[in-house]
């Protein structure tokens, strides 16, 4: 078997073209447009350019994006003041503030006082809260970026075993949620993980986010598995790679994502759905 790609770059901008449509509506009956607002602290290269194609994509779809950057030696008391004003501004639906954080700064401190309304990164302990306990909420953005490519390529996972690789609050634990939520029998696997080769060979769903080129080797994907691959990882031919052996895991699985154009490009797509979510459910809050 030849798994078909899951192409993330189209399934983004498909995504995109239907948060245009409910942008002009939100905008239309409301008489403003939903507000994303994203901090930046500090120049590191990455988060530059994540930022600015946060705010450049949010303004495309029709909404009021807004960059707001602090030099890196910001202290955390002007960081906190700056998320206040953002809670109590009526115009901002969306807050992200991009990791990492300069190390002066406690990043759970911060991410703690952002309005659970406003978390479009659904990192907030009440957005995982709520998470958890399988309530509407916000969620983090790449995990539902990954639910909506399995739902893409008609992948139901009711019934069906799904091993998550990576226990991250950002990723792992909210993917292995989502999973749950859709009766999936998960299986989390991570650092500690003993024979993960004879873990991921259970999986009918595999969903790799570590952080570690090819550590997820493609004879161990079960024949027919649909694979989504998170990892990023710069190679030493300097290109970008995922954490799955991507030919070899290629010849074995039903789908599988590429690294670049998978799941990078639905973590944008699902941040501005999320700031569209936001915008609504405070207006129905009301
Ligand atoms: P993290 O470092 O917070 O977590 C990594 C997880 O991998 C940990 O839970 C750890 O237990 C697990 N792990 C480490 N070594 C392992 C091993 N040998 N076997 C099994 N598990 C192991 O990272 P993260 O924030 O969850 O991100 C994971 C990857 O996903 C990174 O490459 C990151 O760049 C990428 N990422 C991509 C996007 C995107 O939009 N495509 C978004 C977020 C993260």
């Amino acid at each position: 078997m030849t798994a078909q790609l899951i192409d993330g770059k189209a399934i983004g901008l498909k995504v995109q073209d239907e948060v245009v449509t409910r942008v002009a509506e939100f905008t239309r009956l409301h008489g403003r447009a939903p507000g994303l607002d994203v901090v930046l602290v500090g120049d590191d290269p990455a988060s530059q350019v994540y930022v600015r194609n946060k705010e450049l994509t949010s303004k495309k779809v029709g909404m009021r994006g807004m960059l707001h950057r602090l030099p890196a030696d910001t202290s955390q008391t002007t960081l906190l003041e700056l998320v206040d004003r953002l809670n109590r501004d009526d115009l901002v639906d969306g807050i992200l503030v991009q990791m990492p954080l300069p190390p002066h700064i406690d990043a759970e401190t911060v991410i703690g006082t952002i309005d659970p309304l406003k978390d479009v990164d659904g990192l907030t302990p009440i957005s995982a809260g709520l998470l958890a306990l399988g309530r509407p909420g916000l969620v983090p953005c790449t995990p539902m970026g990954c639910m909506r490519l399995l739902a893409e390529v008609g992948c139901d996972p009711k019934g069906k075993r799904a091993v998550v690789i990576g226990r991250s609050v950002l990723v792992g634990k909210p993917i292995a949620q989502l999973l749950l939520a859709r009766h999936a029998t998960v299986t989390i696997a991570h650092s500690r993980t003993t024979d993960l080769g004879k873990v991921v060979a259970e999986g009918d769903i595999v969903i790799a986010a570590v952080g570690k080129e090819a550590l997820v080797r493609g004879e161990w994907i079960k024949p027919g598995a649909v694979v989504i691959d998170v990892g990023i990882n710069r190679g030493p031919d300097g290109k970008l790679h995922g954490d799955v052996e991507f030919e070899p895991a290629k010849a074995r699985a039903s789908w599988i994502t590429p690294v670049p154009g998978g799941v990078g490009p639905m973590t944008i797509a699902m941040l501005l759905c999320n700031t569209l979510d936001a915008a609504k459910a405070r207006i129905t809050a009301r």
